[in-house]
């Protein structure tokens, strides 16, 4: 029987993993590493996708007999050394889509063909590969709905998801070099990694027990409550899914065989085609993490020499639906799709921070930090990327809040100085008077801060900039 390598990579499962089943099924005996490359990687990853990544080989190495290697550094040499060492003829992997990823896997194919080393690549991350969608004119879609209703939905239905492999026969190799998952050294030595985790269960039963629920329950009222961050009708499998505990096509196939209303599905799996778009223009547009995918952005007239990037950050801005999410954020790795569109705007359009500040902090914040969803989302929020919400659309934070929130719960789940104030003031706390801050045990100043800017007039001042780049266009 011969050994074969099998690379796990974003794809941490052993279920609907197509090139493991391959492995398996051409009959080789398996050795499982995980690489961690941060010698290739111009995008290192964030503090929270670390402590996300640690538990989650851990959990894989238990499925897997404590018999997941894993190694760190220059992945080609890795495995160039593991090959000749060992004397094995086949690795398998399944394709990641960052251009850092892109660029190194290339390399790698190109030595194993020097070497005589069979690789074999799948898909295990997307419903539909990137260069399989286009116009007909040949060129990549910019616009997320035709991409969606006439590039994905008209082209093959997404591959049905594969059982795991029936016989996965674990090669008896223990490599001089292979490191212990403590050895990779992914959580932080500050609590903060412990912390954040609480809420949280990682793996690939988890995120399968995650599934089910939210399909028994969530799923429906879908469509209007994912708008709501304190109520339970969004999965929060993104982690799940960007780590590939699960795969898009277990999510799409649950979906479409839930018993939930038809527009809450419909709902539910055009999400899921968001985020096959991100990657869609992650590939086409492979500067999409740092650069304005609408040139004329070039010229906007950012103020990112302020001091407010910390309140920000820290969630001490003075309104509470933006504290309340960077809070979240910062407290349990996660942030709702709604609050982080909020925040985004009062970050890029009231503060005229340019987007890779928010981008940047996401990304070390986020457990679903994903390359592709959070420089597409963040350039979306901007107005900057491709089928973007026009600049002028600036969320008003105290409108959002009095709609999304109305009964003020998720703001004091993560602002408790607020917790006594009523709903009706929670929204402008404020324009309370001194004695009702008094009498809710929050004084504006003193136990929650003051507004840190104005959002009518920093609204005037955004709208300003943004008309400066549009006369530079025009
Ligand atoms: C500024 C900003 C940054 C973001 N950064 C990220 C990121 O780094 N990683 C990430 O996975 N998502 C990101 N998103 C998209 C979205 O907010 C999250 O995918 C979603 O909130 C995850 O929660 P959920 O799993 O409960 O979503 P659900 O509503 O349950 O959706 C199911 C799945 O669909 C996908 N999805 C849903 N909405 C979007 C979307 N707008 N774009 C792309 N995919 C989507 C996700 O994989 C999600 O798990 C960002 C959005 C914004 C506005």
């Amino acid at each position: 029987m011969s050994t074969a390598i099998f690379w796990f990579r974003q794809d941490l499962r052993l279920q609907d993993n197509p090139a493991l089943y391959a492995a398996c099924h051409a009959g080789h005996d398996i050795l499982p590493i995980y690489i961690l490359d941060e010698e290739n990687c111009d995008w290192p990853m964030g503090g929270a996708s670390k402590v996300w990544l640690h538990h989650s080989l851990t959990h894989l190495n238990q499925k897997l007999g404590g018999r997941l290697q894993c190694f760190s550094g220059d992945a080609k040499a890795i495995l160039k050394t593991l090959c000749n060492t060992h004397d094995i003829k086949h690795i398998y992997w399944n394709r990641c889509y960052e251009p850092w990823r892109i660029k190194r896997d290339s390399a790698i194919k190109t030595l194993c063909t020097e070497q005589n080393i069979a690789c074999y690549s799948d898909n295990a991350s997307l419903l539909w590969e990137p260069w399989q969608v286009s116009k007909q004119d040949g060129t990549a879609y910019k616009v997320f709905t035709p991409y969606y209703k006439k590039g994905c939905l008209y082209a093959e239905a997404p591959r049905k998801p594969l059982p795991a492999p029936k016989h996965l026969n674990l090669a008896d190799l223990s490599p001089k070099n292979a490191l212990t998952i403590d050895a990779l050294s992914l959580c932080p030595t500050r609590s903060w990694g412990e912390e954040i985790i609480t809420d949280w269960k990682i793996g690939e039963d988890h995120a399968h027990a995650k599934l089910s629920d939210f399909m028994d329950g969530g799923l429906t009222n879908y469509k209007d409550g994912r708008n709501f961050p304190n109520k339970a009708n969004v999965s929060r499998l993104s982690p799940h899914l960007h780590f590939g505990e699960i795969s898009p096509n277990q999510a799409w196939y649950a979906a479409a065989q839930a018993s939930a209303p038809e527009q809450d599905v419909t709902c539910f799996k055009s999400e899921l085609g968001w985020r096959e778009f991100s990657y869609y223009l992650l590939y086409h547009f492979p500067e999409l993490p740092h650069k304005n995918f609408q040139d004329k952005f070039d010229a906007f007239p950012w103020h990112d020499d302020q001091e407010y990037l910390s309140a920000w950050q820290k969630g001490q801005t003075g309104y509470p639906i933006i504290d309340a999410a960077m809070r979240e954020l910062y407290q349990t790795g996660y942030m709702h799709n709604r609050p982080r569109m909020i925040v985004g705007s009062f970050l890029v359009k009231n503060l005229l921070y340019p987007w890779q500040a928010g981008e940047k902090w996401f990304w070390d914040c986020l457990f679903d930090a994903d390359l592709a969803s959070n420089s597409a989302s963040w350039q979306w929020v901007a107005g900057s990327g491709a089928d973007a919400a026009p600049y002028f659309r600036i969320f008003n934070p105290i409108t959002q809040s009095e709609k999304f929130d109305p009964d003020g719960q998720y703001i004091k789940k993560y602002v408790p100085e607020l917790k006594h104030v009523p709903a009706s003031l929670i929204h402008k706390p404020w324009d309370m008077t001194i004695s009702e801050q008094r009498m809710y045990n929050a004084v504006i100043g003193k136990d929650y801060p003051a507004p840190i800017i104005d959002v009518k007039e920093t609204r005037e001042r955004a709208l300003a900039a943004y008309s400066s780049i549009k006369q530079v266009q025009d």
